[in-house]
């Protein structure tokens, strides 16, 4: 049983993050934010997909400026991205932005600093500390070297001396990361800073790679992490659509039991007793489950000999035979159908249930997970 690490909560827009809230799922944009309404598209489908939090890149005024339409088109809080000038962080906050991810030590100083606390307390907007390998201060480098898995306290000091300058202007709604792209060193990293700090912790893997890389090196090094308890927000790192990002992201959650959301999907490798298209079937399957919303186990399994049984646990699979499929419930067969015929019956199969579960969530109200 995961035993969840007990840390301060703060609230950005209607998300309450910390504590014992649910874990959050975080995404960021690819699109030029000063490009209003790609970002917005992007987003759209960035909550279609279930996404939480959704974190902008703010490279100048303009697109500071941009947050604020972006805002008032969008229902996940919007979380602005800013290095190093001060200003920037205050116009996005100015504009709209519900929390804000900088490194407080590299503003350009104390006084920088306080105006973007000051900006920050009167917008009621909470920071991200967000320390990443490649951005550590050169005198903590030279103490500690580079992080490693033996020794990551470089991202560590790094990450709670900018705390301590937050906290040196009273201010203390803040949620830290340390981000480093190897496995290892994030996993020690991050167990070592949830031992030295109360404040919730954003976890990802930097740089993480493609659809394969990227998903299990996040999977492996925040799997590790949320089983013990630790992270209140996270982000799976890919080099493709963000909307991969979020998937990863549930399937990570469920696979730990941590929360569920859509339908689940199991299909089998397939083997030399398959007699159908698999691959082609399974792929129209996973398309489609993307869309629904309803909780259930699906399964697609090559075989009439051992699929069902195999899957016996699934709300509803489908079995390949010979020139004809089947479509089976909890592991007893429930229709026969023409090989041709078997996608398009069973998704008809799977419109049904997705239409009963809107139905019933919409009489009780839990439209969502
Ligand atoms: S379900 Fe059938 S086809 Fe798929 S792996 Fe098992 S035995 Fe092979």
């Amino acid at each position: 049983m995961i035993i969840r690490r007990q840390t301060r909560e703060i609230r950005i827009g209607n998300v309450i993050v910390g504590g014992m809230h649910p874990i959050s799922v975080q995404s960021m944009t690819n699109t030029d934010t000063r490009d209003v309404e790609a970002t917005v598209r992007q987003i759209h489908d960035l909550e279609r997909a279930g996404c939480e939090l959704i974190r902008v890149a703010v490279i100048d005024e303009a697109a500071a400026l941009a947050l604020r339409s972006i805002r008032d088109k969008i229902t996940i809080p919007l979380i602005a991205d800013i290095h190093f000038d001060h200003r920037l962080a205050v116009a996005a906050m100015e504009n709209g932005a519900q929390a804000i991810r900088i490194n407080p030590g590299n503003l350009g100083g104390p006084e920088k600093l306080a105006r973007v606390v000051a900006a920050a307390k009167q917008h009621q907007v909470p920071i991200r500390v967000g320390v990443n390998s490649g951005s550590i201060e050169k005198d903590l480098l030279k103490k500690h070297g580079y992080p490693t898995p033996e020794n990551p306290e470089a991202l560590i000091e790094s990450a709670l001396s900018n705390v301590r300058l937050l906290e040196g202007h009273g201010f203390h709604e803040i949620k830290i990361s340390i981000k480093s792209s190897d496995t290892l060193t994030t996993i020690s990293g991050y167990k070592r800073l949830a031992g030295r700090t109360g404040y919730p912790l954003h976890l990802g893997v930097t740089e993480a790679g493609g659809l394969i890389a990227g998903t299990v090196k996040s999977s492996v090094a925040l799997g590790i992490l949320l089983y013990e308890g630790i992270g209140d927000t996270f982000r799976i790192s890919l080099t493709r659509d963000p909307v991969e990002e979020v998937r990863v992201g549930f399937e990570l959650l469920r696979s730990l039991k941590i929360r569920e959301r859509g339908p689940e999907l199991i299909s089998c490798p397939t083997c030399g007793r398959t007699r159908i298209d698999l691959f082609s079937v399974a792929e129209e399957v996973e398309r489609y489950v993307q869309t629904m919303t309803a909780p259930v186990k699906v399964a697609v399994m090559g075989c009439v000999v051992n699929g069902p049984g195999e899957a016996k646990e699934a709300d509803i699979g489908i079995a390949g035979g010979n020139g004809v499929g089947i479509i089976f419930k909890k592991g007893v067969l429930y229709k026969k159908v023409a090989e041709e015929e078997l996608l398009r019956v069973f998704l008809a199969e799977l419109a049904v249930i997705e239409a009963e579960w809107k139905e019933k969530a919409s009489v009780n109200g839990t439209g969502r997970i």
